[in-house]
């Protein structure tokens, strides 16, 4: 089913995970434990990141298979084209299409840490290149990532939106954020969006905190705003308790998500880093509430 006609038809809002594909056999046979717990809170659906520049392109398309076919979820696809030659993004795409998935994020990706990559010369320098790529060609329920905050490299945060405007008016039917602490930035960048006449579905995504390290790294790589309510927060912790820092971004989750339903956004979409701890006691705290 298509994302946009859950959220036209569905009474509530959606609960979704991201997941990436294993890269290890000791990541997968976490994956598949966080996979399973996730699938018991009974997601709308999940979605599977595509590691740019092709490097995750079979253990997405595995992922993919998996969850779709043998656990039965509904499933949004990422698409990286980074660096791509056009043959290899439609042999993706006819793929994915073959494998029934309705639904389809279209994103850049960001040069691969594989310092030998070169990307193909006629690969698309952006997502809207992309977006003008896939729609005339497939019927994907087609999405695009959002930046409240703004895009790490942007020129300037209106040159951004120029181009996440750009994305929409070439076909794209819905918009996922990166994260944010702060959903200010959120509130904001959905008001910018509607007075652009920006007029699709704005999924927020949600990045609990699963360890100090893990947040402060994936922040410097995207450039969100960690909050003084954050650190204060952790450094009033008792030191290397792992626990009472799961505790504390549970509950800071629960707190975000929930003003965000108060709000009345299509749903909730949960980075899970490929673990389940954290989600599913953000689930059980916003099911306790009767937000979710
Ligand atoms: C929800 C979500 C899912 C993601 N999934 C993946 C994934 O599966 N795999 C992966 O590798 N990465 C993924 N990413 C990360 C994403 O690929 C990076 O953030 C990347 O740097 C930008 O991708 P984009 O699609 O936003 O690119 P674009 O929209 O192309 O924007 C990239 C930059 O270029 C600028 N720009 C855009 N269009 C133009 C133009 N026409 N001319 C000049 N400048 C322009 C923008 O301002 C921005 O600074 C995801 C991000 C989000 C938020």
């Amino acid at each position: 089913m298509k994302v946009t006609d859950i959220w036209n038809t569905s009474p509530k809002p959606t609960l979704s995970f991201e997941l990436f594909p294993a890269r290890s056999e000791k990541a997968a046979s976490n994956l598949k434990k966080a996979i399973d717990a996730l699938a018991a809170l009974k997601p709308d659906f999940v979605s599977v990141t595509f590691g740019a520049g092709g490097s995750t392109r079979e253990g997405s398309r595995q992922l993919v298979e998996k969850l779709k076919h043998q656990m039965g979820l509904e499933i949004i696809a990422y698409f990286a084209c980074y660096g791509l030659d056009p043959d290899d993004i439609v042999a993706v795409l006819d793929d994915y299409q073959a494998l029934g998935v309705e639904n389809l994020l279209a994103v850049r990706g960001d040069v691969p840490h594989d310092g030998d990559f070169e990307p193909h010369p006629e690969s698309l320098p952006h997502a809207s290149d992309l977006v003008s790529f896939i729609r005339p060609k497939y019927d994907f329920c087609l999405g695009v990532a959002g930046y409240p905050e703004g895009h790490i490299d942007a020129v300037s945060k209106e040159k951004d939106f120029e181009f996440l405007k750009m994305k929409v008016d070439l076909g794209a039917d819905y918009i996922v954020t990166n994260y944010t602490y702060d959903n200010r930035h959120y509130f904001d960048f959905v008001d910018r969006c509607r007075s652009a006449g920006i007029k699709v579905p704005i999924l927020p995504g949600v990045m609990p905190i699963y360890s100090v390290k893990m947040m402060e790294r994936l922040a410097g790589l995207c450039g969100a705003e960690i909050t003084d309510e954050i650190r204060q927060g952790i450094a009033g912790l008792p030191e290397d308790d792992k626990q009472a820092l799961l505790d504390f971004g549970i509950e800071l989750a629960v707190r975000q998500c929930a003003e965000l339903l108060q709000a009345g956004v299509p749903g909730i979409h949960i980075y899970t880093m490929d673990r389940s701890k954290s989600s599913v006691g953000i689930v059980q705290g916003l099911r306790d509430k009767g937000l979710l």
